[in-house]
This record gives structure tokens, sequence and C-alpha cells, in this order.
């Protein structure tokens, strides 16, 4: 099957050709660990997690490296690290402030479901790096240093605005563009800046005597070279990072090493918004993966962020999580505790159209009905088709608990009365099921009576909200 991607360069859906098979790479723009993530944070890090599934199942998973980085140097991070921590050197309490928060991201991101990438780099460990290409920009006559500072110098490269199309009048209207004394033109951005006392720093490039530290968009150039070398395939992140942090990153890249290139594919998910209105912290609806973890299981969060087209933009709400929920109770009762070992066509034909994952839960639903009336070799494409894409992780006795750990309620004994109305069922006395039906009501438990993978009769149950 040929695999399609749009890419926001081109502005098309073309078929992918990895530049060598036996070593497809993509890079994903990750977190900045200074706080919890928010469900807008999933987004991308789910996204790219189903296409890095998509590209092992294709090319092997010994032929796939997904690098995902870690920005550990960055003012949002100093700031909460004085402000967390008052005591301490301000370097200590950074290294407590990004250690807590990336062991946050890693909890979340693994509950989701999501695979850990090949390799996650962080920032503070490829100094060298910024600073080599860094030099190689000034060499080149693509960056200068003025007042301890190095600039890219933007009209020295003719492509840039290409990514974002947009033209530099457009990008100077539309960018909140400090107009800084060291700057030669308003849009030529930062690469190396100097540290203020007790902020970490390093040795600098271009000759600068005081010590300094890197700008943001240069992190992802040295990372993404390190790693993949100067030309890659896929370079991923969410749609809010297209300008100004891609086009810079494809700038500095492409002068840098002399290429026309930097990713083959530039892929961006879309917005995320909660209840039909942005998220924010002023309107009091800034959601976090771990607060939503709380309340359900990270496989929910997973196939409601999935309903979506990736590109399209996504209204988290409470109707979607409940609707995710029930589907995901129906197909764990035909699909539980099956090993599964080939996955249905249908499902890899959707996703390699573009990701199409609602295409694809059209096909996982369409396998449910059929491997629903007991057939095997579906019920077996049907359970491998879903651990593929990260869900059915573990047993149903783990979903239970999960469901359990979220809600509160015993599950335990919410299954054992289950199993009691279903032999009342089975012996017909329909007044003993009604009467555990009602107490499972009273306690918020709403139950679903239908047909197995066997064609027998199941029951499940959900949390009624
Ligand atoms: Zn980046």
């Amino acid at each position: 099957m040929e695999l399609k991607l749009y890419d926001t360069l081109t502005k098309e859906k073309r078929a992918f050709a990895p530049l060598d098979p036996a070593n497809v790479r993509m890079y994903v723009c990750g977190p900045t660990v200074y706080d919890f993530a928010h469900i807008g944070n999933a987004r991308p890090v789910i996204v790219f997690d189903v296409l890095f599934r998509l590209l092992r199942h294709l090319y092997g998973e010994a032929h796939v490296t997904y690098v995902r980085n870690i920005t550990d140097v960055d003012d949002k991070i100093n700031d909460r690290a004085a402000r967390d921590y008052p005591g301490l050197p301000l370097n200590e309490a950074i290294r407590k402030v990004t250690e807590q928060t990336g062991n946050q991201f890693h909890a979340d991101v693994a509950a989701l479901g999501c695979l850990p990438p090949t390799i996650e780099p962080r920032a503070t460990e490829h100094i060298a790096e910024m600073r080599a290409i860094i030099e190689r920009l000034i060499a080149n006559g693509n960056a200068y240093v003025e007042q301890d500072h190095v600039l890219f110098s933007v009209a020295t490269d003719p492509r840039y605005g290409n990514l974002a199309r947009r033209s530099l009048d457009e990008m100077l209207a539309g960018a909140r563009v400090d107009v800084a004394p060291y700057k030669r033109a308003p849009m030529d951005f930062v690469l190396w800046k100097p540290s203020k006392p007790g902020e970490p720093s390093w040795a600098s490039p271009g000759g600068i005597k005081a010590e300094g530290r890197p700008g943001w968009h240069i992190e992802c150039s040295a990372m993404s070279w390190k790693h993949l070398g100067e030309r890659f395939d896929i370079h991923g992140g969410g749609i809010d990072l297209v300008f100004p942090h891609h086009e810079n990153e494809l700038a500095q890249s492409c002068c840098a090493f002399h290429t026309d290139r930097m990713a083959n594919v530039w892929m961006h998910n879309g917005f995320l918004q909660v209840e039909g209105e942005k998220m924010s912290k002023s309107l009091g609806n800034f959601v976090t993966i771990h607060e939503l973890l709380a309340d359900w299981p990270g496989e929910v969060l997973r196939l409601n962020m999935l309903r979506t087209h990736y590109r399209s933009p996504i209204d988290w709400t409470l109707k979607g999580l409940e609707e995710s929920a029930k589907t995901l109770d129906d197909w764990y009762a035909v699909a539980r505790d099956l090993p599964g070992e080939r996955v249905a066509g249908s499902v890899i034909e959707a996703l390699t159209d573009d990701l199409n994952t609602p295409q694809m839960i059209a096909a996982l639903h369409g396998l449910r009905n059929l491997a629903g009336d007991g057939d095997e070799l579906l019920r077996d494409e049907f359970a491998a088709s879903l651990r593929m894409l990260g869900f059915l992780a573990d047993t149903a006795a783990g979903w239970t608990a999960r469901k359990q750990q979220a809600s509160g309620i015993d599950a335990g004994q919410v299954e054992a009365l289950v199993a009691d109305r279903s032999a009342a069922r089975a012996r017909k006395d329909f007044a003993e099921s009604d009467r555990i039906r009602d107490q499972l009501a009273a306690m918020g438990i709403a139950i679903k009576d239908g047909k197995g993978a066997d064609g027998k009769p199941v029951t499940t149950w959900e949390v009624a909200r």
C-alpha cells in the first residue's frame, strides 16, 4: 500500500518515498519542560505516535528512527525554577523543575498509549552542535554578531517565508517582533544570546567573550542534525509551530548545510479547543493530561483524539469522551484477551491516506461488527489492529482496573452484579435482573446489553455521567 502524506511546505498530498527505506527518519518538536502538559500538547504526541507505528508497520520496527526532543533551556523554565525554589541556586532549581516535569510528561504520554521515541535528546546536551551550526552560519554570511548576540539575517535567505507562505511584510505585521538595538532588521531572530548572572551559560560562538545560551529555534536544527543528518524524511509538530519556529529551523538548517530541504515532508496537526472555546488559563478551561487521566483511562483520551483528522481543528468535549469510552467498552468486550496477529488491511489503508483516523475508526467499527458474529479470523484481525494502534495494551482485568481507578467505583463489585444479572436473565428471572439493573443505576452505572464475539449475549457497563 502506498503511503501518502500532506506536506505543509508544498501544500500537497503526495506519495511518501523515504530517503533511505532502511532508516526512515522523523523529527517532532517535543515539550519545553516547565509545567504539566495540557491536552493540546497531547495532540502531536498521539498523532505522531500513530504515524511512528504506521511507519514501523510498513518499513519494519528496526527501520524507523523517531526523534522527539526535550527543551530544557528556556526563559519559562528559569522563571518557574526561581518561583518554586527561591532558596536554591538557580541551576539546581532548574534541574529539579526539568527533571520533575520531564518525568510527569513521560508518565502522561505512556498512559496515552504512546511508544517512547527512538531517541529523546535534550537541548542542553547538544550545545556543541548548536555552536557548530552558528559558526557555519556566520561563515556563510547568514548570521552576524552584535552586542554579544548572534542573529540570523533573514534577508540572506530568499526562501524565508515559504513554509508559512507569508511575505516579510505579512510576517512583520503578524508577529510580535522585538525591536532590539542589536538587530539589523526587525525579522532577524536570535541564535545565541548572553546569559544573565546565575542563569545557565556556555562558551559562546562567533568570538564572543561572554558566556551565553542558545535561542529556541537553533536547538531543533542541532538535535535533528545530530541524530538524523542534514536532511531527513519527516518533520512534525503543532500548527502553531509553523511560524516562526519551523520557518526559522528550516532557514538555519538549509543555510548551514547548503541544502534545499531540511525535511522532505513537513506535517502539522491542527488546533485543539475545549467545549467550543480556545483553551486558556484565564478562561478556566485549561485542562492538563494529568487531570484528565484522573477521570478517564488513557485509551479513552487517545481514541477521542483520533476521531478527528489530525489536520482539522478538534473540539475537545465531555460528550466526545463519553462516546469514546462507550466505543472502547464495546470493542474491548469483543477483542479483549486475544493475542491478535494480522493487522486488518482496511485499517492500514485508511492510515496510509494521510493518517485518515476517522476512516480508520470506521474500519474498526466495521471489523467489530463482523468479528462480533464470532469469526475467529476477524476477531484476531480486530485485536491485532487495536494493539498496533496502541489500544488493548493489557488484559480485560487491566481495562476494568483503569476504569475503576478513573471513576472511583468498585469495578469488582460492579462486575459481580453484572454477572448476577446475566445469570438472572439466562434463567428468565426478569424481576431479579431488573432489580439488579436498578441497583447499578443507583450506583451511577449504566449497562448495555449486546452480542459478544461468539454470538452470545454480553453486557457492558460504564459510569453514567
Ligand atoms: Zn522544534
